[in-house]
């Protein structure tokens, strides 16, 4: 054979997706009402790129509210109203002109409690997303992109040999990091999560802090909890929500996570992260 020394024969490989980039999502003088209920008022607040931005405050104050405003899920409220501007990347998310699975892809979300399709195999919750949002993905590279979020999430080497066991036979954490995969197979650019270790022990908690670290580089993430420590160990940027008795909510104070928790500027934080409240 004639094959020319030292080139190998490679087995065929699909290009790998380009990686996501994360995007700056900024909330813009956001009020928002339930009927004639007013819940925010005038919440700014701009989540960086890459970065880890936590959300704190106690309950009521606005924080998923905030939330669904950032991915357009207020709107599902028949008794939602809001003003204000969502801009991603500078685009406004809210512009007529574009689609609501447009942002809804770009802009993923993670809940409180774990909500894979039960009945439906690891394997297909994971692609359960591309569907609904319209990304297509060839029959050759869903096993690919199966694996990859499930590695991403923290998941894979529990689940590698059951892929098509239902996802009801998981465990609260392993569930919870199900649907972190099944967020990540659009490709999203912002994450954003509701208080998603509040129903897990604490050592599903570690591994889904470390997974949140690990995305950072891919996705920006947000994320509501009410542990402070939590807060300390992910978030670089964190905000203090506050509805005092009877009014909205508004931002207290924004800022550095551990400027904040060493250092605030008003003392109403201060009682907040010290645990005072
Ligand atoms: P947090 O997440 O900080 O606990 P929420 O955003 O859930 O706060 O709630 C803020 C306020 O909005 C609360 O007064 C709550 O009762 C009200 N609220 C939340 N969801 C709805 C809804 N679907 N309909 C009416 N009021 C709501
Ligand atoms: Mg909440």
């Amino acid at each position: 054979p004639r094959f020319g020394r030292g080139i190998q024969q490679q087995p065929f490989q699909a290009a790998e997706p380009e990686p996501a980039t994360p995007a700056t999502l900024e909330g813009r003088n956001i009020t928002a009402w339930f009927g004639d209920h007013q819940v925010l008022d005038r919440v700014s607040l701009t989540m960086e790129a890459g970065v880890i931005t936590s959300l704190i405050g106690p309950s009521g104050c606005g924080k998923s509210t905030f939330l669904r405003i950032l991915n357009r899920m207020h709107e599902l409220v028949p008794s939602a109203s809001l003003a204000g501007e969502v801009l991603l990347d500078g685009d406004d998310i809210y512009d007529p002109a574009r689609k609501l699975v447009d942002a809804r892809k770009q802009i993923g979300m993670v809940f409180q409690k774990p909500n894979p399709f039960p009945a439906m195999s690891i394997y297909d919750n994971v692609i359960a997303g591309l569907k609904l949002t319209g990304v297509r993905v060839s029959h050759g590279e869903k096993d690919e992109l199966v694996e990859s979020c499930l590695v991403k999430a923290g998941l894979w080497n529990e689940v590698k040999d059951r892929l098509r066991a239902p996802g009801a036979g998981l465990s609260g954490g392993q569930q919870q990091r199900l649907c972190i995969a099944r967020s990540l197979a659009v490709r999203p650019r912002v994450l954003l999560m509701d208080e998603p270790c509040s129903a897990l022990d604490p050592t599903s908690t570690r591994v889904i802090e470390e997974t949140m670290l690990e995305l950072a580089h891919e996705v920006t993430i947000v994320i509501v909890t009410h542990n402070m420590q939590q807060a300390q160990r992910v978030s670089q940027q964190c905000a203090f929500f506050l509805a005092a008795q009877g009014t909205p909510g508004t931002i207290i104070e924004h800022g550095d996570t551990e400027a904040m928790f060493a250092d605030p500027i008003d003392p109403r934080t201060h009682d907040y992260v010290s645990g005072r409240f």
